[in-house]
């Protein structure tokens, strides 16, 4: 394995972060105090590719790999304060662009892949339900079929971008069948009638990203528009839920070490007792473990991705990684609230705000427990 990175990936680094630097770092505190989605960083974003970054050429993409991604989402995590920012934006590229890519047909890639890279389409899924959220295998939205048309009937809850998406992919249970074996990927317009967009969800954090329960009261999604085959809709999330672990992980590091250069800069600057508080075991043993857990996160991170490119894609390992980044982002959260002090526990300052932003990482694309229970089941031996 080598880790150095090309020339092209180190630019394509470079480059994020002058656009971060540019035109998303506006307004941060105001956004996230009214939880306002701003359509135009939004769009800074798209224009520079970042959506379309694992989406081949020929459908408006950058056709580049996991790794490359990931790289180009650890930057954004380090340049970018707006988290909820990245947070729609990973949505909208690993739960609807990623899926789209890898098990849609000709036509469905060439009628929404171009929109969904220049920002045009805005994308996201619905698979939890107010019943069913970690047990996704028991969600109760309907698919049935009436000739050429699926009838959907049902209610998404926690849907990020839900209130600003074009369009979503949505997973609904056909009558009868086994209960993983039922459930189908649809693509879902969302200014179909019988769409509706429920509660809008106020949150701890990320609250730039727009979240929302979605309805579905008789929708009449063409047949064209199942996504991968009939009752293969598991296989679909699955992939989905893989990308979504790794590249979320990507952001987890970039953000982790960005917090930590700034609790750094912060302790070497800050003067207690007549000394630099950096100077002080307490603290500085506690820079020391942020910076190996953003290392040894960053580490299975490239393992995982070059695993990926590679031909040798795992669940386990994409499960392991995403364990360990989002809970390390949170202790490296909570270790930097304790080094800025009660400066740190201020709203308005980055601590506090990183603190609210990351609690979610442990429960969003599958809880740690759930994570637990993939890994045991995967590497056997009677786990
Ligand atoms: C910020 C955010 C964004 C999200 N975006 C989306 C989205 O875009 N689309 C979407 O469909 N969903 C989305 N979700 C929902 C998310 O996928 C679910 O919250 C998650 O799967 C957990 O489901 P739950 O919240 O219903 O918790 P539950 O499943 O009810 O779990 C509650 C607790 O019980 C534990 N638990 C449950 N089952 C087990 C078990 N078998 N073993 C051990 N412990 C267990 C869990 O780990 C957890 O601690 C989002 C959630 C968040 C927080």
């Amino acid at each position: 394995m080598d880790f150095s990175f090309t020339d092209e990936q180190r630019e394509i680094g470079e480059s994020v972060l002058d656009l971060c630097e540019a035109k998303l770092n506006g307004n941060v505190f105001e956004d996230d105090e009214t939880g306002t989605f701003s359509r135009e960083k939004w769009n800074a974003c798209a224009r520079f590719g970042l959506p379309g970054l694992p989406v081949p050429e020929v459908y408006g993409g950058l056709g580049q790999n996991m790794l490359t991604t990931a790289l180009a989402v650890e930057k954004l995590g380090y340049g970018c304060r707006d988290e909820g920012l990245v947070f729609s934006l990973c949505a909208h590229m690993l739960t609807c662009i990623i899926p789209l890519c890898r098990f849609g047909t000709e036509d469905q890639k060439e009628k929404y892949l171009p929109g969904l890279c220049n920002g045009e389409i805005i994308g996201g899924n619905g698979i939890t339900e107010a019943d069913a959220g970690s047990d996704t295998s028991s969600i109760t939205t309907k698919a049935v079929r009436d000739k050429d048309v699926f009838l959907v009937s049902g209610a998404k809850i926690f849907v990020t971008n839900g209130p600003v998406a074009g369009l979503l992919v949505i997973y609904a249970r056909h009558p009868g069948g086994m209960k993983m074996l039922d459930i189908s990927a649809l693509l879902v317009e969302t200014g179909i009638p019988g769409f509706s967009i429920g509660q809008v969800f106020k949150k701890m954090g990320l609250r730039t990203s727009a979240m929302s329960e979605v309805v579905l009261d008789g929708c009449r999604v063409p047949v064209k528009n199942l996504l991968g085959r009939e009752r293969m809709g598991m296989n679909v999330f699955n992939h989905s839920m893989l990308w979504e672990r790794i590249i979320m992980a990507a952001y987890h590091v970039g953000a982790m070490e960005w917090q930590y250069e700034s609790a750094l800069g912060y302790a070497g600057l800050r003067k207690q007792f007549g000394r630099k508080i950096v100077k002080f075991g307490g603290v500085s043993d506690r820079l020391v473990d942020m910076k190996i857990r953003c290392e040894t996160a960053r580490l299975l991170l490239y393992k995982t991705c070059w695993d990926y490119d590679n031909g040798k894609a795992d669940a386990a390992g994409a499960s392991m990684l995403k364990l360990v980044a989002s809970e390390a982002r949170i202790k490296n959260s909570l270790d930097a609230v304790q080094i800025f002090g009660a400066y740190g526990y201020l709203k308005e300052s980055h601590a506090e705000k990183e603190l609210r932003d990351s609690v979610a990482a442990t429960i969003y694309s599958g809880t740690s427990e759930i994570q637990r229970r993939i890994i045991a089941e995967q590497i056997g031996g009677g786990l």
